[in-house]
């Protein structure tokens, strides 16, 4: 990525660059998105009509969401932050932060298939040789295809080397076993990055002797969906039952993938962060609205003291999280560590907005229950973020370590 540079050493100041993405973003949401969710209102806003009956997204909602990742792809916003060469736009990570706030504040419609998410390009791809790259890499890069990453499992999640799926060494294949879980557009990708031990713990120790492997969609078994309530038929097991896979399919350096995935996991906890900041900011938005307008006992609600204290603490809270996000994105472009820093923005971010979609249900009062407010549906996706890319309590651990305890 290209790094901003600021004479001064700290600028706030955003660039015309950033100034020109994020203007065209808006542009690009009013005149393409927002008259698709019209259309699609119906299988948008209810989980009923989205989804068949066994869970998974019906074709017309994913023909929706693939016309959103190809529209955004062609006008050159999807993986702006991949590098030119696999067909991106190299972006600071500033500017892909921002970018993310910002069309993450406007709520969780179809905005949120505009930007590469967990089915797109992963810098853990980058890892891929120039064959690689044309064959999984670039496509996706395009929003053509879609992929998973691969490597929680029903018996290690936050404790993700524990992972008993193996890959042994036939020949000029490799022979994959095992099963993975809660692996994110499973039932979609065309191709899966997936984690497998390929040596023992006892010969190469805790984190070595993982490999990654491309494994494609025709070669697993797909299991049970894991469904949640802000995420109806996007998570699902992965079944491996000796799958063959050519010695081509190895992404990066055998036993190397634990170490490699650890060089982007901040990436990840930055992409999280800033989706609860900016859809912090788009229930806040919307709490002052109604505290506005709402009435009770002959007033606004937003008069009374407990009401507007809500909408103030979840502002501060807002602000804060967001300049720990653009530290953090600051850091990564200067090359400098964000272990520390990541962790820290990633739990407050999540906390922050998990906080502020809890106090738009109550500024909302039963109205803030109701489907049609679509609050209840933030307040699961908050509970979500809490999990997802490191626990809370994973977060905190991280922090306490960097400070000398928890050895
Ligand atoms: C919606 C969703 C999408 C996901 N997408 C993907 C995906 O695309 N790919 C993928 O590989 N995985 C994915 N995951 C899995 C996710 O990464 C794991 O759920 C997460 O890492 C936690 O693992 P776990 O669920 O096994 O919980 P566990 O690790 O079993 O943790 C259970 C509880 O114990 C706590 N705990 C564990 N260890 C410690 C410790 N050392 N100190 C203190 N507390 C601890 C945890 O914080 C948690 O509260 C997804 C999960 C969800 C819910």
């Amino acid at each position: 990525m290209s790094s901003p540079t600021s004479e001064s050493g700290v600028a706030f100041d955003t660039d015309d660059e950033t100034e020109l993405i994020l203007e065209s973003l808006d542009g690009f949401i009013e005149q393409e998105i927002e008259p698709l969710e019209a259309e699609y209102e119906d299988i948008l806003t209810n989980p009923r009509t989205g989804h068949e009956e066994d869970g998974l997204l019906t074709d017309e909602y994913l023909d929706v969401i693939e016309t959103v990742r190809k529209k955004s792809a062609d006008a050159g916003f999807y993986a702006m932050n991949m590098p030119e060469d696999v067909g991106g736009s190299d972006v600071s990570y500033v500017t892909w932060y921002r970018a993310i706030t910002h069309v993450f504040a406007n709520g969780r419609g179809l905005n949120q298939h505009v930007l590469a998410g967990p089915e797109g390009p992963k810098p853990l791809l980058l890892l891929g040789d120039e064959d690689q790259r044309a064959e999984y890499v670039e496509p996706v890069v395009r929003g053509e295809k879609s992929t998973a990453f691969a490597q929680t499992e029903p018996t290690a999640g936050s404790d993700s080397p524990a992972m008993q799926t193996t890959a042994e060494r036939d020949g000029d294949e490799w022979v994959l076993n095992g099963q993975k879980q809660w692996i994110t557009n499973a039932p979609y990708a065309d191709f899966a990055q997936v984690f497998a031990r390929t040596s023992s713990r006892d010969e190469a120790g805790r984190y070595g002797g993982i490999t990654c492997f491309i494994v494609e969609s025709d070669e697993w078994e797909l299991g049970s969906l894991n469904n949640t309530p802000a995420e109806i038929g996007q998570q699902a097991e992965l079944r491996f039952d000796d799958v063959r896979l050519p010695a081509d399919r190895v992404l990066g350096d055998v036993g190397q993938a634990f170490y490699e995935a650890m060089d982007f996991l901040s990436i990840g906890r930055l992409e999280l962060g800033a989706q609860a900041v900016g859809l912090a900011e788009y229930v806040l938005e919307r709490a002052t609205e109604y505290a506005r307008e709402r009435e009770a006992f002959g007033q606004q609600i937003g008069n009374f003291q407990q009401i507007s204290s809500k909408v103030a603490r979840g502002r501060a809270k807002q602000y804060a999280a967001d300049s720990a996000g653009l530290r953090c994105a600051w850091k990564l472009d200067r090359d400098e560590s964000v272990v520390e820093d990541i962790s820290i923005f990633n739990w407050f971010a999540t906390q922050t907005y998990w906080d502020a979609a809890d106090s738009a249900v109550q500024i909302h009062g039963g109205n803030g229950l109701s489907e049609e407010y679509g609050f209840m549906d933030h307040l699961n996706y908050a509970r979500l973020l809490r999990i997802v890319e490191g626990t809370d309590e994973l977060q905190l651990n991280t922090i306490a370590k960097q400070n000398g305890l928890l050895e």
